[in-house]
């Protein structure tokens, strides 16, 4: 699904943040992304959906190569969705609204279909007597849950996750990795920077180590952990 081939980025100032990587994930596999604050591990995986340009190197995702040309990062937009450390809900739009926005005005779905989509969906990360609330009146638990409901209403082929429970209390941590949990096990194919070692040691299928701008790393849970 996705193919990274000595991908280099550098910034204006020389910062070399992404120093050749290389990398692939297949269908249905879950790969965690793990190392040091400021590594590279949000640059790297935001390149993935075009977030982030890049200088040197190739990415493809789904067959695609990901260039400047706006078409496809509209399409790779589509295929690949993300959840960010901070929510990033729209504040003054309600939980369904928020969900049902992206399939309504990029998808251009039927007001109808949407909202049934998006109720099943709010159903299915368990906030469904919220969707009438706006993102304020949940904990940073439920923005969450709300978060990954409107990432998957795009029906997405891959999910990005960057630090999706760093910004939470202790005791949301566990409803948003459950949720996480269940999606992969219906089998999407997800990348996940987090530095919770109980999720990637039961979850992940292969774990990366990220340091300096490179992949210096690369084992199974079981392997990689036991590593010394
Ligand atoms: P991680 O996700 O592993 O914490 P990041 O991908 O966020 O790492 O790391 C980005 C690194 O690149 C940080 O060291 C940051 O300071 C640096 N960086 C980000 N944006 C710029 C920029 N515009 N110019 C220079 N350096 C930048
Ligand atoms: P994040 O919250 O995703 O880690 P950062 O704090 O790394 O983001 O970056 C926030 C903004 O500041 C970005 O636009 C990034 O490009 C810019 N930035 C980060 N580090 C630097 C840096 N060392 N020099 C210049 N700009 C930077």
């Amino acid at each position: 699904m996705i193919i990274a081939q000595d991908v280099e980025k550098w910034y204006d100032n020389n910062f070399h943040v992404l120093r050749g990587v290389s990398m692939t994930v297949t269908k249905g596999e879950v790969l965690v992304v793990m190392g040091p604050s400021g590594s590279g591990k949000s640059t790297f995986i935001r390149t993935f959906n075009a977030l982030e340009s890049y200088q040197k190197g190739k990415i493809f995702v789904d067959g695609i190569l990901l260039s400047h040309d706006v078409k496809n990062i509209e399409t790779i937009r589509q295929e690949v969705g993300m959840v960010f450390q901070q929510f990033n809900l729209f504040p003054h739009l309600s939980v369904l609204q928020n969900v049902m926005l992206a399939p309504i005005w990029v998808r251009r779905w039927p007001k109808a279909r949407a909202e049934e989509v998006a109720l099943q969906l709010l159903e299915r990360v368990g906030i469904l007597e919220q969707a009438k609330k706006f993102p304020g009146q949940l904990s940073g638990g439920q923005q969450q849950r709300v978060a990954i409901a409107r990432a998957l209403a795009m029906q997405p082929k891959i999910m990005l996750f960057d630090e999706p429970t760093s910004a939470l209390d202790p005791e949301m941590v566990r409803e948003v990795l459950d949720v996480m949990r269940s999606l992969a096990d219906s089998g999407m194919t997800m990348v996940v920077v987090t530095h919770e070692v109980g999720f990637a040691r039961e979850v992940a299928d292969r774990v990366v180590l990220m340091a300096d701008g490179l992949l210096v790393e690369e084992a199974t849970p079981e392997v990689f952990f036991n590593s010394p």
